[in-house]
């Protein structure tokens, strides 16, 4: 099966039309007011972040057990998905419709409270969440607010540093303004992409990203070049295909270069510098900055002694530094064996319906159910070929590990990738519907 640009576009496209829809009537909270924000009556489960992890966990909670009050509190009341983002960035969406979904169907389908507010303290002893709307008590929290940056490891970077050098690793204005830059640089430019060490989000996401660059550059400004600096030493994920994909498609325009880890940034001078022995200088800098779990849960001391990642439980996914709460997503360090499940979507999707469960188990004093759960992680090679890697995963002796022979990556000889790209397209759709409605 083949898909052309038109049709990929309108896959894609018929996402958004149906989570943008939308349905009035779901009951909603804006920031504003303050003291505590609605009586507790009954059970109640908190959920931090609407994204991949909490808008599931929210909806699958009240799927088990209706008689649990859910409130949601996220900062935006509409998400957009970093998934499928690259395509933005590199021109071949023209905008992010198809990436961005509301909560009107999801609060009134299920009944969720929504709170459009910032969550600035959790207080596990007391068991309240303090918003900028106000505060909320609660039985049990789920939270799943994502990443954050680690940006005082890199010398010279503030506060306007991304207005200049855009990472793009949180979807929405930063994926336009570094789409805007490169469609302003002049052909014959530069564009420097630079990785940090893992564990960040979406391992493969920034060899993707390199992969529709150095096609939007072949495209559309054939005399310019992209350098990805990888911090680690060599490729992380899916390394015989996209090593593969840049020896065929953009051996005259791409330059892979290993252990390049970015120290300082010069803005003023338009370059990166490794260790302060190399410099590397671009039209366009793609600076996707060290990470670690949001700042909500770091303030909220739910980091482990690294101070980088959550520590939870790998059946119920109680954080092992305060009972209570429940972590899941890209926040979270999973006790592991072996390759770790990686900080994706389709991950945090897993997590939060065993998640779910186990919060419902726990608050009607049931044995928790044990983690199994399945990662696919789709890329772009270019605007109709993508490649895969899935796994599935269980728990073994108290670690995540993945199960022996239960997943892989794609074809080497890349028989299956036009396949894929349609895959890819009917994933997003289906997983954005499934937190939208
Ligand atoms: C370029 C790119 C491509 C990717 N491609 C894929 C892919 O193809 N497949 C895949 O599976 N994954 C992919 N990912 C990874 C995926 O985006 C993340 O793993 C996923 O979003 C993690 O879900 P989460 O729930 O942990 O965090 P998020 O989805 O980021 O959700 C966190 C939510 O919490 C909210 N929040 C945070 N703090 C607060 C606060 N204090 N108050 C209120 N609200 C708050 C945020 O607004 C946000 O809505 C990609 C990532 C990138 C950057």
């Amino acid at each position: 099966m083949t898909l052309d640009r038109r049709n990929f576009i309108k896959i894609l496209g018929s996402a958004s039309g149906v989570a943008l829809a939308g349905c009035a009537g779901a009951p909603s909270i804006s920031s504003g007011s303050a003291g505590e924000i609605m009586a507790k009556t009954g059970r109640r489960v908190v959920v931090i972040g609407g994204g991949y992890g909490g808008s599931i966990a929210a909806k699958y909670v009240r799927m088990l057990d209706s008689s649990i009050e859910v409130v949601m509190v996220e900062r935006n009341k509409q998400f957009i998905s970093c998934p499928f983002s690259n395509f933005y960035i590199a021109g071949i969406t023209s905008d992010m419709n198809a990436l961005t979904i509301n909560y009107d169907k999801l609060a009134a389908n299920h009944g969720i409270k929504m709170v459009y507010a910032e969550v600035s303290a959790i207080d596990p002893a007391a068991k309240t969440v303090v918003t900028s709307a106000g505060t909320l008590t609660y039985d049990r929290l789920i939270v799943s607010p994502g990443i954050d940056f680690r940006t005082e490891e890199i010398e010279g970077y503030n506060a306007q540093t991304p207005d200049i050098f855009p990472h793009a690793w949180k979807a929405g204005a930063q994926s336009t303004l570094l789409r805007n830059q490169l469609q302003s640089m002049k052909d014959g430019g530069t564009v420097i992409m630079s990785m940090p060490l893992t564990p960040y989000r979406c391992p493969p996401g920034p060899y993707e990203r390199s992969c529709l660059i150095a096609h939007y550059l072949k495209q559309h400004k054939p005399k310019s070049k992209l350098i990805l600096l990888d911090a680690n030493p060599d490729v992380v994920s899916k390394k015989p295909l996209f090593t593969k994909a840049w020896s065929t498609y953009y051996k005259d325009n791409f330059q892979y270069i290993g252990a390049k880890k970015v120290t300082q940034v010069n803005v003023a001078g338009k370059s990166v510098s490794i260790e302060g022995v190399e410099d590397f200088k671009g039209d366009v800098i793609n600076l996707i900055p060290p990470q670690r779990a949001a700042n909500i849960v770091v303030a909220a001391g739910l980091v482990g002694d690294d101070k980088k990642w959550c520590p939870v439980d790998a059946v119920s996914f109680q954080s092992t530094k305060h009972p209570g709460i429940h972590v899941i997503g890209d926040a979270t360090a999973l006790p592991s064996e072996g390759p770790p499940m990686p900080k994706s979507g389709y991950s945090a999707n897993a997590q939060a319906k065993v998640c779910a469960q186990n919060v419902v188990n726990l608050m009607n004093g049931k044995e928790p159910v044990e983690f199994s759960g399945i990662n696919v992680c789709y890329s772009a090679l270019n605007e109709h070929e993508s490649v895969s890697v899935a796994n599935v995963y269980a728990v073994k002796g108290g670690k995540i590990i993945s199960v022996p022979n239960s997943g892989g990556i794609s074809p080497a000889d890349f028989s299956q990738t036009k396949a894929e790209h349609v895959y890819a397209a009917s994933w997003l759709r289906n997983i954005l519907t499934e937190m939208s409605t």
